[in-house]
């Protein structure tokens, strides 16, 4: 019989970080915001843990590498050729930039070319190990997807493997055997249709709890992927004990994301000189990587058997990454200095969690300039 849970599953927008008293911060600038990141399978890597999402529009060399000099991690989108990501390697090399925290996606279709890729580039871009792997399919609860992760660990046993998406706290530790940090999100995805398209998903407040439980307790990490809509979810994440944070939308309208700026002109009510005010905006085009525009892009067109979960969009152009980088290092910073915490680490053993009914005032937001 299909069963239902009757507890309800929260979402970033249900919640709220009580601030409280604690220990003596007397400024954003006393919190450390580097972490350590000891990984199960063996290796260390020191930042900010904060991904821009292995897509087409954000997981661009411009964005990983600003992210990269902020001390953030990065990942680099699957359709990059060895020899793309290889320049790049070597451009960053000759600036002195660390590269250590650089993830290079691969995906499911062809396995085999994957590892080549990543071969090629230990090879002819010196890339020693292929340092940091992730390994990227919509669904990873299929067998291609678990069968494709044993192979890759065979392959490269000292990298850092992450691997996702997956959403349910039962499939971590089977994950955790062979990779090193579990992407946790499915349908959260601001242009994402799987909820719509498939009725598959859940909130990511009470999948993070669920997972990162599972998952810390073999050592093993997580990333909260998708669902990002302001830097607050960003700090709500890492407070319910996510290791990581991987967000598109966010970073979708930047100056660095793919894609030219695109001015579009509409007619306001306000008249001038006896004619309607035209006021101009700008914007850039941010698609799912499972959306018909991908597919079309990337594979050919749809498969006749698949239906699109992902959609394009248009949304508002928002300047230098530079602006947002900082938004999300200030915020972070600041939530600590509201609930005690000296570092990042320690956001999740000083946060206490309150679920809310309300919890933005909007009633300006439509003036907002
Ligand atoms: P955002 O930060 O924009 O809310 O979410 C980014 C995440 O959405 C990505 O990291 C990825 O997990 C997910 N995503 C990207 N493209 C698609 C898509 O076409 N369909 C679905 N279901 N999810 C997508």
């Amino acid at each position: 019989m299909t069963q239902v849970l009757h507890e309800t599953y929260l979402d970033y927008s249900d919640i709220l970080i009580r601030p409280k008293m604690g220990i003596n911060l007397n400024s954003r600038k006393d919190v450390n915001l580097q972490r350590v990141f000891k990984f199960k399978h063996g290796q260390t890597r020191t930042g900010l843990g904060i991904f821009n999402a292995n897509m087409a529009t954000v997981g661009n060399f411009a964005i990983s590498k600003q992210l990269l000099i902020k001390g953030m991690f990065a990942t680099l989108h699957k359709h990059y050729t060895a020899d793309e990501i290889g320049q790049f390697i070597n451009s960053c090399r000759q600036e002195n930039l660390q590269l250590d925290n650089l993830f290079i996606t691969i995906g499911l279709k062809n396995i085999d070319n994957e590892i080549q890729k990543l071969k090629d580039l230990e090879s002819k871009y010196q890339w020693v190990a292929p340092r940091n792997i992730c390994i990227d399919a919509p669904n990873f609860y299929i067998q291609k997807a678990l069968d494709a992760l044993a192979c890759v660990r065979k392959e490269f046993p000292d990298s850092v493997i992450m691997v996702g998406n997956i959403a349910s706290g039962d499939i971590c530790l089977k994950l955790l055997d062979y990779a090193d940090i579990i992407k946790c999100g499915i349908g959260s995805g601001s242009a994402c249709l799987t909820r719509k398209q498939t009725g598959c998903g859940v909130p990511m407040v009470s999948l993070i709890l669920e997972c990162a439980d599972i998952a810390h307790s073999v050592n093993g990490h997580i990333c909260a992927d998708g669902g990002i809509v302001d830097v607050g979810d960003i700090c709500k994440a890492l407070c319910l004990n996510s290791d990581f944070v991987m967000a598109g939308g966010i970073f979708a309208g930047t100056d660095e994301a793919e894609g030219d700026i695109i001015e579009k002109h509409y007619e306001t009510s306000e008249i001038q000189d006896g004619k309607h005010v035209i006021q101009t905006k700008h914007y850039k085009i941010y698609y799912g990587m499972s959306s018909e525009y991908a597919n079309n892009k990337f594979a050919g067109g749809m498969d006749n058997y698949k239906t699109s979960e992902g959609r394009e969009l248009l949304i508002p152009y928002t300047g230098p990454l530079d602006k947002i980088l900082q938004d999300i290092r200030g915020g972070i910073a600041s939530c600590c200095t509201y609930i005690g915490a000296v570092s990042v680490k320690h956001l999740s053993k000083c946060a206490t969690i309150i679920q809310v009914h309300n919890q933005l005032n909007k009633v300006f937001e439509k003036y907002s300039v």
